[in-house]
């Protein structure tokens, strides 16, 4: 996953804007990927957008081809000294607008073309520069711009917000003392000598059910006051995506955690535990994992007890692109399933060539495109309905919440929910719901 540096750009007319991108992300990568493309259409059906509906816009390679395009009429001595008058205006006509829809509304960088792509053309790294620009330009959705700044905001100005959010936490503590029945229960902010941060989502269904996960393994831990989400890294925005990671870096070093332990979240792990190191250009000082890591290695140690009885309906789980594929998370969650649940069913295909549900980065926070995601999210819907399942597990928010919505648009008849509140629901002694 590479990213351009939009936020520091200088503006200029649309061509050299992208030229100057284009400029920062000619890694050897990022050519194979613009060079290597022999237009032999294999890509087609490995793209859920093209699955649902079968034409040229949809195929990942046409989708590459808009970069391409930009490429070509930018490299090159020729072109750079002589081709503006004729080429240079592509950047402005081929129109940013265009771009921007194409990288942000019609790709969700889930990556299934890359690893299917028999010649590893990376289109999915070519939607991201696509955002790059795009984002340079201010053409990124807004929504998606708020959002990354308003979380880079929260970690300059923590003091104005540790009161509100020690308010919200302690409804949250109060909450999973009713849970496990404890009143002495606490939820730890700031614990020096905590083994592990955590790092959750906002909601209580991100917080709570970790808690008592953690209560009943003894855990050394502590809460986080951000939330994982990194919305720099839907917008390709490396230097924002930086600034919202640094936040959480610096309370791990604060605290000095051994480890950091990110909720159930895929881009947020993907950020923390793979782009970081890179961004930073050093290996972080502690241990990166994500909760169903550990879930899974509790389960498999002992330290967690499951009944799998108390989940007995029919179960099906959704492999997160970024945890899955991009992350390698395939099998930890099928440990904690077969132990938490009675009747586990794969969608199938699963693992690495799990169908992305439609919603992945950041596109279920945008409103304006929902009927394309509920359209694109068809193949997933039909795999779910052919399992027969009666519950599906993701273990991602993003997921999670396209998933909700295909139910309801395909009635599917379905409960959605996530990984830690079956193994919530499971858990010896049980707890009370
Ligand atoms: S991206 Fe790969 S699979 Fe798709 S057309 Fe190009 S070479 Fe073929
Ligand atoms: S990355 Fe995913 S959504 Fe994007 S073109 Fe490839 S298969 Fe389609």
């Amino acid at each position: 996953m590479s990213e351009g540096n939009p936020t520091t750009l200088t503006t200029g007319s649309p061509a050299l804007l992208t030229r100057e991108i284009l400029d920062k992300q000619l890694t050897r990568e990022t050519v194979a990927a613009l060079e290597g493309c022999v237009r032999c259409g294999l890509c087609a059906d490995t793209c859920h957008y093209y699955l649902a509906q079968p034409q040229m816009e949809n195929m990942p390679c046409y989708r590459g081809e808009a970069v391409r395009k930009l490429y070509r009429e930018n490299s090159g001595l020729a072109n750079r000294l002589f081709g503006k008058p004729t080429r240079a205006k592509t950047g402005d006509e081929l129109s940013l607008d265009s771009l921007a829809d194409i990288a942000f509304g019609m790709c969700t960088l889930c990556r299934r073309c890359t690893v299917n792509c028999p010649l590893g053309v990376d289109t999915a790294s070519l939607m991201r520069t696509a955002r790059s620009i795009a984002t340079a330009a201010g053409k990124a959705p807004e929504i998606l711009v708020q959002l990354a700044d308003s979380a880079i905001s929260r970690g300059e100005n923590i003091e104005l917000y540790r009161d509100l959010l020690l308010e919200q936490f302690k409804d949250l503590e109060t909450e999973t003392r009713k849970k496990i029945n404890d009143p002495s229960f606490t939820i730890p902010i700031g614990k020096k000598g905590a083994d592990m941060l955590f790092v959750g989502l906002s909601g209580e269904h991100s917080i709570v059910p970790p808690a008592i996960l953690f209560h009943y393994a003894k855990a050394n831990w502590t809460l986080s006051l951000f939330e994982a989400s990194n919305y720099g890294s839907f917008i390709a925005d490396a230097e924002r995506s930086k600034k919202i990671t640094q936040r959480i870096i610096d309370e791990a070093k604060e605290i000095d955690v051994k480890e950091v332990v990110i909720g159930e979240c895929g881009h947020a792990y993907t950020v923390l535990r793979w782009e970081a190191p890179k961004w930073f250009k050093e290996a972080l000082p502690f241990r990166v994992r994500s909760l169903i890591e550990v879930l899974a290695e509790w389960i498999q140690d002992g330290r967690l007890i499951l009944n799998p009885d108390a989940n007995p309906e029919p179960v099906t789980y959704h492999d997160s692109c970024n945890l899955g594929r991009n992350g390698g998370l395939l099998e930890e969650p099928r440990v904690i399933l077969r132990a938490a649940v009675r009747d586990f069913r794969e969608m199938y295909p699963n693992r690495e060539e799990s169908y992305c549900c439609g919603g992945g980065s950041g596109m279920v926070a945008v409103s304006e495109w929902e009927e394309r995601r509920m359209q694109a999210g068809l193949p997933k819907a039909k795999q779910i309905k052919a399992t027969g399942a009666k519950i599906v597990v993701a273990s991602c928010d993003n997921c999670r919440i396209q998933l909700s919505e295909l139910n309801e648009r395909y009635n599917l008849g379905v409960r959605v929910t996530g990984l830690a509140e079956l193994v919530v629901n499971a858990i010896v002694p049980p707890v009370k719901q």
